[in-house]
Order: structure tokens, then sequence, then C-alpha cells
């Protein structure tokens, strides 16, 4: 990523906001994500004027982890073929993904998991495959990448259907909307409370506003832990509705049908309320910062993703176990991502020799905050009783504490 921001632009969607908020008034910042992500003709996934290859990749605005090595997916569908045998499901294996984006994982994933002979049925090979995906221009980059594994398309994971499976959630929940809220102390003169985030106008362009002190009713359930009272005026939370919505949909399936989540993503692991993170809203561009209110629809917008919220959200289903999370880092060391580049490189070329092992420093640096070993973090859900791969027996149930 280049330090250096990217001017702002207009953009159709920018225009078409400003006009929407001068006419009902601010909107929130889950309203501004939605908008920005799924507007059917200018939203940066769904928009039918956004680029056919995608935003990822070399030339579009962000690498994920899938498009920087096939060691990524390989490594990803060796933990299902191994979490399956060893949970004692039964074959095909049923592969579940939210959010593919170009469908290489996916593709990665098959191709090593056709090599491993399922102990109860050697025969059979081919895992059934069941994408997750809003974007019909993305749905047709899948289609060819995924050309002979038979993939099935589903609008919602609640339309996939039901039996055990296995769901992989990879750079998803990021790009899920959020609510923001301040706290306002009790010294301000404004009432003691909560204030939401919201985008208005100002000299005409788009700028962060605060709405009114929310009352206890309004606001979300979550406010009413104990920990968010400690909060100190001006701090700012970031209630992810949609994505707890979203992760207690595929659990209640994992507890009634029997399977496992692996969510990867960037993000932190402690409970929330613990310390005060605040806005951590970013745009991406062409491989660059830009502002998050700048070019909406043609930016990518993140937000970093708190596991523990997350966790939190499940409450309490007895059948199903939480895992971490752990760094990407630690999670791709544990599945054995040097043996399979030492692998990979004995038929290599010097120069391709070079390529495996910077890809997989890339995915597994944990020298920095900002390098994806560490920024990255991996947590899983399991029904069954057997330890996943990649995780210790130690790790588990981490982020449920919520004090
Ligand atoms: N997992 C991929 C792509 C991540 S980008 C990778 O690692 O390369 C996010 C993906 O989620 C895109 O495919 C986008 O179209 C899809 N997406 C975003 N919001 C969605 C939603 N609400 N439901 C289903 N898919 C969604």
């Amino acid at each position: 990523m280049t330090a250096q921001p990217l001017k702002p632009l207009t953009t159709k969607l920018g225009e078409l906001l400003i006009a929407r908020i001068a006419a009902a008034g601010p909107i929130t910042v889950a309203d501004y994500m939605q908008t920005c992500a799924y507007h059917p003709e200018h939203g940066y996934y769904s928009g039918s004027d956004r680029p056919a290859a995608g935003p990822f990749g070399r030339t579009g605005d962000f690498v994920t982890s899938p498009e920087i090595s096939h060691m990524f997916g390989e490594l990803i569908g060796l933990w299902c073929a191994d979490h399956w045998q060893s949970s004692g499901l039964e074959p095909p294996i049923r592969l579940i993904e939210l959010g593919p984006g170009r469908g290489t994982a996916m593709a990665d994933a098959v191709r090593s998991i056709v090599q491993v002979p399922l102990a109860t049925a050697p025969e059979i090979h081919l895992p059934e495959i069941h994408l997750v995906e809003t974007s019909p221009r993305l749905r047709q980059v899948q289609a060819r990448t995924l050309a002979g594994s038979n993939p099935v398309w589903h609008d919602r994971l609640e339309d996939v259907p039901p039996g055990p499976a296995i769901i992989v959630a990879n750079e998803f929940f990021d790009a899920l909307p959020v609510r923001q809220l301040q706290r306002c102390g009790p010294d301000t003169g404004r009432g003691e409370g909560w204030r939401e985030r919201l985008i208005g106008l100002e000299d005409g362009a788009l700028a962060f506003q605060l709405g009114p002190v929310l009352d206890r009713r309004d606001g979300p359930s979550l406010l009413q832990a104990p920990a968010f009272a400690r909060f100190a005026d001006g701090e700012v939370v970031e209630i992810a509705e949609t994505a707890r919505a979203m992760i207690k949909t595929a659990a209640a399936r994992l507890a009634e049908h029997g399977g496992a989540m692996l969510i990867i993503d960037y993000g932190y692991g402690r409970a929330p309320g613990s310390r005060c993170v605040g806005s951590t809203l970013q745009a991406v561009a062409e491989h660059r910062y830009a502002d998050p209110l700048d070019r909406p629809g043609e930016a990518d917008l993140t937000v970093h993703v708190d596991f523990s919220q997350l966790a939190h959200g499940l409450g309490d289903l007895p059948s199903l176990r939480i895992w971490g999370p752990v760094t990407q880092g630690i999670f791709l060391t544990r599945l054995g991502i040097d043996a399979r580049a030492t692998a990979l490189s004995a038929d290599a070329s010097p120069a391709e020799r070079a390529d495996i092992a910077a890809a997989a420093a890339r995915l597994t640096a944990e020298d920095r905050e900002d390098k994806m070993g560490r920024l990255f973090k991996v947590m899983c859900l399991t029904t069954s009783r057997s330890l996943p791969a990649g995780f210790e027996s130690g790790e588990r149930e981490h982020g449920r504490g919520f004090s």
C-alpha cells in the first residue's frame, strides 16, 4: 500500500448521496457503508458500472491472501478435509463460502481436497460447493474460476440447503456495515450517553456529524453490557449488527446440522469495552488509502473485525465451540505453510522459488502490527469434539469473556 493518500473524487454515488441527505437528512455510517457497497448501479461490489474483473488483484484496489498465493486456499482445503474426517462427517464434503471474490481460494481448496482420499468413502472426491455472493459480476468471475466444480450460488446463507457443512469466510466480515457510536461524557452539557456518528453535509460536501444522545431503548442492546459504561468522552465504538446477525445464522445452522466455520479477517480479538479502538473505517482504492467519504462506491470501505463482539453475539449454543482468534501467521504456520513452500520449490526455477518464499513470508509475517500475518486473525467455530488444526487446546472460547 502506498502511504500517500488519494485525492478526493466526485463520484456518481457521491452526488446521489448528497441529494438524498439534502432532502431527507443525515444517514448512519452503516447506511453509508451499505449504500457504497450494494447500490445496484454504483455500489462497490454490486454496481453494474463497476469493472468486470472485480476489485481484486494487482490491477484492482487490493490483494487478498488467496490472490497472493495458491498456498493459502490449498491449506484451507486441507484444513476442511482434515476437519471433515476427524469430525466423522459423511462424504461428500460440503463447503459454503461467504463472499468468494474471484473464487480463487475455493478453486485452490478443491484442488487440494480431491487429493485427500476420504477414509469413509475413498471413491468420493469432489466436494459440494455453495457460494454466497451478492454481486452478479463476481458470480460470473467465480463461474469461470470454478468451472468443473459445479458450484451453486445463493443470495444468503439462509438459502443454502440444510446439512453438515464447513463455512469459510475470508475478508468477508470486514466489508459488512457497522454503526459507530460516540461516548458523550457527563461534563459536556449535552447529556451523558451515546451519540450516533452520522454522515451529513457541510458546505455541500459529505461530512461526519453527531446525532442526539440515544435513548437507552434506541441504542443497540450491546451497549447495556457493563464494559460500555467505562468509555470516556469522545471515544467511539463500532457495532457490527450485520456481521453479528450473519454469524448467528451460521452458528445456528452449525448447531443444528454440524460442521465448522473458519473466519479469517483483519481485526482484533480482545473483549470489547476493555479498550477503545475508535473508528476503524477505512477506504482503499488503487492500492492507496482514501478518505472514507471521498470516493463513495469507488473505494473499498472496510472496518476492522471485532472478533470478540462476533463471538459474544453467539450467546450460549452448548454444542458450539469457539476457537481463537489466533493470528494468520500462527495459523498458517501450524497448518504447514513452510513445508508446502519447500515442496513447491523442489521443481521450481530460482525465480519461482523466490516468489514462493516471498508469498509465504507475506502471508505469515508478524514483525509489525500492520503485517498480514499479525493483522489478520483466524477464528473457528466447531461442533465436533476434535481439536481443529491450527489451534491449541488452550485457545478455546477466548472471545466470549465480556465483562
Ligand atoms: N473472499 C474473497 C473476497 C473478499 S471481498 C477473497 O479473499 O479474495 C468480499 C466478497 O464478499 C466479494 O465477493 C463481495 O461481492 C462479497 N460480498 C460482500 N457483501 C456480501 C453479502 N452481504 N453477501 C454475500 N456476499 C457479499
